[in-house]
């Protein structure tokens, strides 16, 4: 498959996201950056030096509903016309749903942190909505869908955790991976909500997700944020590596006392601010799941609040 990168800046911590154009046929944008003037300029600049107009694209991609992923394709697919791909489990954030402003602002209380945090955060959120333009895919994808491209196809490959909806492309070969798998920090499956406010396991299903794609043994991918991965396999195993001894640590901690959400965060976190504070609630989320999974954690709730202790062992 060719396929030329285009290095978007953003106003994220992250820094710059990859947009990845694929020559095609069809002429194929993969990803497409948040919504700001700088981000705009340096996807034309991109594409010019590829020798292709914001006109020319007929299929754009979504990896995942992250504004630094998508903010700019309303305007791409307006320019363009291009058919818009994702999968159907992103289309909430895509269209800038709101169900999940209550079970968050149910998760931060039962955090420990008093209601006016849930305020402050949700001001930061609204501020983000600056850099997107909502959109609507005109194509919902599946796992195992191809999408035909040259005289070959990319298979979709659903890849939750990142995001629920988060997809990769495949061509046997190489690995279009999104947020899945980065190389120089750990994704950080994101705390999310099914549309009946329930919320989900985001980093065992993130987990499952590495396991897969290992399987395939790919040889080069090809990420949301950094250079080609090399070596994607030595990669995988390290964030695996990475989040086994995070739960493990997490577990010893946990071993000494009960402990809050926010207890946890601010102890594995130091200085986390609004802008960084649900991400560090994720992260200790996750591995608190994983913990409870296999059954190592018990979860009380006393006045409103979360707390998590090490289970007794069998009979005690
Ligand atoms: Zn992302
Ligand atoms: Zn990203």
């Amino acid at each position: 498959m060719r396929i030329i990168p285009l290095l978007l800046p953003t106003p994220y911590p992250v820094g710059p996201v990859n947009a990845y154009l694929l020559p095609g046929p069809p002429v194929t944008l993969v990803d497409c950056g948040p919504k700001t003037d700088e981000a705009r300029a340096a996807l034309e600049e991109g594409l010019r030096r590829a020798s292709c107009k914001f006109e020319a694209i007929e299929r754009l991609v979504i990896t995942h509903g992250h504004t630094d992923h998508f903010g700019l394709a309303a305007a791409v697919a307006a320019a363009s016309g291009a058919r818009v791909y994702a999968h159907a489990d992103e289309v909430p954030k895509l269209v800038g749903d709101r169900s999940f402003v209550e079970p968050a602002r149910t998760l931060i209380t039962e955090a420990g942190f008093p209601s006016e945090v849930a305020d402050a955060l949700f001001n930061v959120w609204r501020s983000f909505r600056g850099h997107l333009d909502r959109i609507a895919p005109t194509h919902l994808v599946a796992d195992g869908d191809r999408l035909p491209l040259e005289d070959g196809s990319l298979e979709v490959l659903h890849t939750p955790g990142h995001a629920q909806g988060h997809i990769c492309l495949w061509d046997g070969k190489t690995l279009i991976a999104g947020d899945l798998l980065l190389e120089e920090i750990s994704p950080n499956p994101v705390i999310e909500f099914d549309l009946e406010g329930r919320r989900l396991h985001t980093l065992p299903a993130y987990l499952r997700s590495l396991h897969r794609v290992a399987a395939l043994e790919p040889e080069v991918a090809y990420p949301g944020h950094g250079e080609p991965i090399t070596a994607p396999a030595a990669r995988i195993a390290e964030i695996l590596r990475h989040h086994h001894d995070r739960k493990e640590r997490l577990a010893r901690m946990l071993a000494g006392r009960d402990w809050t959400l926010r207890d946890l965060a601010a102890e594995w976190f130091p200085g986390l601010d609004l802008r960084t504070l649900f991400l560090g609630l994720s992260e200790v989320m996750g591995h608190l799941d994983l913990l409870e999974e296999e059954g190592r954690i018990t979860i009380d709730r006393r006045g409103g609040v979360l707390h998590y202790r090490v289970a007794a062992p069998d009979g005690g």
